[in-house]
């Protein structure tokens, strides 16, 4: 009988060798866990991303059973912080990162912090050296490779910044009206000014007296364009846009798909145009 047990438990030994390497970091959004995989590259530490569908922001999130499975095996759960998250079982975590760490936060509509760092290179790159440093207490044994790779991580960050400072210069100061609450860490970064915070709630409808008051702010400034979020709702801006006849375009919360960058380029490129 013993033998048995014996045999049994090399038995499972062996094939937890060979079975897929569980992940040992969990990264909750897009921008957080492209900074964690790009940090973790020759690390021989795997990461996994917690939200993959195509969500415009965080809000309204819940997660799912095999998502909370992975919050849970985690060793390290790397957050973007500033109460985006606020909706996370984090308790169930046995180690929680968090990346918006010494960030001096901006105030959100209602009052509270403002959690859309990440569209802000400037804070992008703080958050970087926050999970480096995290990585680094973690697992200080490679602590060389965390840090070649946040030299690296670093530099891209600057010259996406480099991009869209040159980009929206022609822009200074001027107003945009996204319709969204995301976009003021970005606009300060880019020099530009945000007209109103918009926080549309997914399927209810904008009261008659906002959407007058946004009509009003398009014409009295004499806007171009207005902007929804990818995978956003759009009912408000399209009753804006046919009341006023500026066209619509669409930024990126950089929230879904699979690259950080690619979303922020394409944002600042779309203001650009949206605007010329
Ligand atoms: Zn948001």
């Amino acid at each position: 009988m013993k033998k048995i047990a014996l045999f049994l438990l090399l038995v499972l030994l062996l094939s937890g060798c060979q079975a897929p390497q569980a992940a040992q970091v969990a990264a909750t959004t897009l921008p957080v866990y492209e900074f964690t995989s790009r940090l973790c590259q020759g690390a021989g530490i795997a990461v996994a991303r917690l939200v993959t569908e195509p969500v415009s922001c965080l809000h309204d999130y819940s997660l799912g059973v095999a998502q909370l499975r992975t919050l849970e095996r985690a060793e390290l759960v790397v957050i973007s912080g500033a109460g985006l998250e606020d909706f996370l079982p984090l308790e169930a975590a046995e180690e929680v990162l968090d990346a918006s760490r010494g960030i001096e936060l901006l105030p959100g509509p209602d009052g509270e912090p403002d959690p859309h760092i990440w569209l802000s290179p400037a804070c992008a790159r703080q958050m970087s050296q926050n999970i480096c440093d995290g990585l680094c207490a973690r697992y200080p044994a490679q602590k060389s490779v965390f840090r070649d790779n946040l030299a690296s991580l670093l530099s891209d960050l600057t010259a996406l910044e480099d991009y869209g400072r040159e980009a929206l210069a022609p822009l200074a100061q001027k107003g945009i009206l996204p319709f969204h609450d995301g976009f003021s860490y970005f606009a300060r970064d880019f020099g530009l000014n945000v007209l109103a915070s918009i926080e549309e709630e997914s399927g209810s409808e904008a009261p008659a007296a906002l959407l007058i008051q946004l009509s009003g702010i398009v014409e009295a400034e004499n806007l171009p364009a207005i902007f929804v979020e990818v995978n956003g709702s759009d009912a408000a801006a399209g009753i804006i846009s046919r009341e006023t006849g500026v066209p619509i375009f669409s930024l990126d919360m950089a929230m879904a798909g699979d690259s950080y960058f690619d979303a922020l380029y394409r944002d600042i490129d779309t203001i650009r145009e949206a605007y010329t």
